[in-house]
């Protein structure tokens, strides 16, 4: 199951609350970032790029409970930069799920055996590993060879401890869909709770900008790696809503809901969402008053939303959707249960 029932369960009651409340705008997952340092320069990342000054910070993990108390979402997934090089980043994963947040911990793996000490298995915990490809294609992505053998040391000895781990696989254009499709096998067999997946997104400051989907290339790329799924009989644990699914294959079509995953990060709350940077600001009150919101999504006719289908704006819509009747849940859980 790539959601846990609890985890479904709190969300979907916090999304009727807010319904109820006839809040409009309301956060899903919080994504906080509590530095940008990293120990790999992958090609595609648009983070390691910041001055040094802007490297060199860290938050705090008063600030990260104030900041995720501010907004209220009933998930946050930290990621960065690697977090596992923050020298608090026990207590701020910690102090969240007592919290009673659901923690998404994403790490390149390379330092997580080293570190598993520091945590405790819950399921408000969940190490997401990054993992885009079979050994070679990984360590050629993340521009260093081991990387791949050491992240796959790493979720076995989570999983052996009992910690839940799920993989984020970012697409790039050009990648092989039966290689994706041997990468989901290899992830399902290593026994992984769940996996996410999600189109690049050509970051500006990013060195490598060739390869980067565009909206027709990631629908057909995505049809045809679930046809293979498919065609092998496999039962990919996927950690998102089937509707998201079915948007990045083109089978329905969803506007941005950028407020659904704000950021957060040493440089405060960004507008409109961690991919564009259009300004920081100090509290998430100022961030959902402030943010023009009209100004981003595909019918904005901003061109920096054209083809952007990653998952920070697009979950979120999917996730209301599946809220919207009552054979649209019954699928979600179905979905989660399968
Ligand atoms: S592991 Fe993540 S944060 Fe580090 S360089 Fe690669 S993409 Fe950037
Ligand atoms: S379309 Fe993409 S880039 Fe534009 S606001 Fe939404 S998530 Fe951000």
């Amino acid at each position: 199951m790539g959601v846990p029932m609890k985890q479904m369960a709190k969300v979907g009651a916090y999304i009727f609350k807010q319904k109820f409340k006839g809040n409009r705008r309301f956060p899903l997952v919080m994504m906080l970032e509590p530095l940008f340092r990293c120990n790999l320069a992958c090609a595609g990342c648009g983070k390691i790029q910041h001055p040094e000054a802007i490297l060199k910070k860290n938050l705090d993990p008063e600030d990260c409970f104030r900041a995720a108390e501010e907004c209220g979402a009933p998930i946050v997934s930290i990621a960065g930069g690697e977090p596992l090089i923050h020298p608090e980043i026990d207590q701020i994963a910690n102090g969240l799920v007592f919290r009673k947040k659901f923690v998404y911990l994403c790490t390149n793996a390379i330092l997580l055996e080293r570190n598993l000490h520091r945590f405790t298995p819950s399921t408000y915990l969940t190490f997401s590993v990054h993992m885009d490809g079979l050994e070679k294609r990984h360590d050629e992505l993340v521009c260093k060879e081991g990387v791949f053998k050491k992240a796959v040391s790493g979720i076995k000895l989570a999983k052996k401890k009992g910690f839940r781990v799920t993989t984020n696989t970012t697409v790039f254009d050009g990648e092989n869909p039966e290689e994706l499709a041997d990468l989901f096998d290899f992830l399902t067999d290593l026994g992984v709770d769940g996996m996410m997946v999600s189109p690049g997104y050509s970051y500006e400051k990013a060195p490598d900008q060739a390869h980067f989907l565009k909206r027709e290339k990631t629908h057909n790329l995505f049809k045809e790696i679930m046809a293979i799924g498919k065609k092998r009989n496999r039962k990919w644990p996927f950690n998102h809503s089937p509707f998201f699914l079915d948007f990045l294959q083109g089978k329905t079509d969803y506007e941005c809901t950028p407020w659904g995953n704000p950021n957060y990060s040493v440089l405060g709350w960004q507008k409109p969402c961690y991919l564009l940077g259009d300004g920081y600001v100090p509290t998430f009150g100022q961030l959902m008053e402030e943010t023009v919101w009209e100004n981003y999504g595909r019918a904005s006719g901003n061109p920096k939303c054209q083809d952007c289908m990653v998952h920070c704006g697009y979950e979120p819509s999917a996730v209301q959707d599946s809220t919207r009747n009552l054979s649209n849940t019954i699928r979600s859980i179905r979905s989660a249960l399968a």
